[in-house]
């Protein structure tokens, strides 16, 4: 088959080790030349210093990160079929865990599905799609088909928000890309629970499909136990606890419409969630502290606090000091689940602050059990940057 000629990246002599190791990035400070001025996102075939080539990328002329792998075989060509192909696996790779009681799963999570900058969440019959690279946002439409030719489904909404898109020269853009807008009462089903995903307000995509073991484990913790849920967003957890049996639920959060939606989980679930408390996490925890309030379970899930390594320093000492009022918190024999999901935090430094936490509080705890990502966020071997999710189970004497 005859080829158009694609633009050529050159990398650095001693630089193509990664590539070869399957790592999908190609840093511009790795590469020696680039042939054929290629624009944002278009398809560049990489090559090492003695021209042999390496596999084929998409080119991001803003980014640090200027190539994102699609192939290893040279031989591949990049096309709408070979996306859609990417896409559809990626999708069947989740049937299993659709058929086990849930309705909604990460259909499609970027580099460890082979389709770098591409994010699908899906909730019943709606897909939401985050693209958040220069590759990811040329191949739109060819996405938004491959989503939609998905069995049930009535939606594909994007919500590519700015935060990613800008390194990548992106704007941020939102809105339906195929069928129907999203249902205003769209509800995810996971188990016997009701969840409302509030499609284009909320976070992300809409919910946190990434904390599904950690439910499953609030669920065998709060039986008779008074629950205390840090960073609640939408309640997930609280529905959990208060649906499992839990004495009492109290959840706090800053964001006042994830706590209208809060309320809205307790109506879909019919249960009381309790108080929903609009605060500042650490304000609020000084208080609770102040007063002697005691919790059996408490859950610490902060928004990522570290974006980059530079940030880790000062991220830390934030994870400290919320561990600290957690542990303070604690009632003995309680259980404490505590989160980071910060990429640039590893999971070995996140346990040593957390251990410096449990210090200065003079409680002894130990590590029962840990939540990380689950299946539908899997983390290629070749691609550790995947993941990001770090929880620990600590029971405190
Ligand atoms: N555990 C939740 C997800 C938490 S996401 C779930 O499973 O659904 C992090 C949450 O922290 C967001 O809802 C955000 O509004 C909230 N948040 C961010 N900064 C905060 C602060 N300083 N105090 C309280 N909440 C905060």
């Amino acid at each position: 088959m005859s080829r158009t000629p694609h633009p050529i990246v050159t990398l650095r002599a001693g630089r193509d080790r990664s590539v070869t190791r399957r790592h999908p990035w190609v840093f511009s400070g790795g590469i020696e030349a680039v042939e054929g001025r290629p624009g944002r996102g278009d398809t560049v075939l990489v090559e090492d210093d003695a021209g042999r080539p390496l596999g084929w990328g998409a080119y991001s002329p803003e980014s640090q990160i200027r190539v994102r792998m699609w192939s290893f075989s040279p031989d591949d060509v990049i096309d709408a079929a070979f996306v859609d192909g990417r896409i559809t696996r990626a999708a069947a790779r989740r049937d299993a865990l659709l058929a086990s009681g849930t309705d909604s799963a990460r259909l499609v999570f970027s580099e460890a599905d082979g389709v770098p900058g591409v994010v699908a969440d899906r909730y019943g019959d709606t897909i939401v799609v985050q693209l958040t690279s220069a590759g990811a946002d040329a191949w739109r439409e060819v996405v938004a088909d491959a989503l939609f030719s998905l069995p049930g489904i009535r939606c594909v909404h994007e919500r590519s928000d700015a935060d990613m898109r800008e390194r990548e020269g992106l704007d941020a853009r939102s809105g339906t890309l195929r069928g129907d807008a999203p249902d205003p009462d769209l509800v995810a089903h996971e188990g016997p629970w009701r969840f409302v995903v509030d499609v284009t307000g909320g976070h992300k995509t809409g919910f946190y499909l990434d904390q599904r073991d950690a439910r499953a484990a609030i669920a065998r913790l709060a039986p008779g136990r008074t629950f205390l849920n840090v960073f609640s967003y939408t309640g997930a957890f609280s529905v959990v606890a208060a649906g499992s049996g839990a004495a009492s639920v109290l959840s706090i959060d800053s964001s006042g419409p994830a706590l209208d939606v809060a309320r809205r989980n307790g109506e879909v679930n019919g249960l009381d969630l309790g108080e929903l408390m609009e605060a500042d996490a650490f304000t609020a925890l000084r208080g609770l502290r102040d007063r002697a309030r005691q919790y059996d379970l408490i859950a610490l899930d902060p928004p990522k606090l570290a974006n980059n390594e530079r940030q880790v320093e000062k991220a830390s000492r934030a994870y400290k000091d919320l561990n600290l009022l957690a542990l303070k918190l604690l009632a003995p024999g309680g259980t404490l689940l505590t989160w980071s999901c910060s990429g640039a935090m590893t999971a070995e430094l996140f346990q040593k602050v957390v251990a410096g936490a449990a210090l200065d509080s003079g409680r002894t705890a130990r590590i029962v059990g840990r939540l990380g990502q689950p299946s539908d966020h899997p983390v290629p071997l070749a691609f550790p940057e995947a993941e990001y999710l770090k929880g620990l189970i600590l029971e405190a004497e």
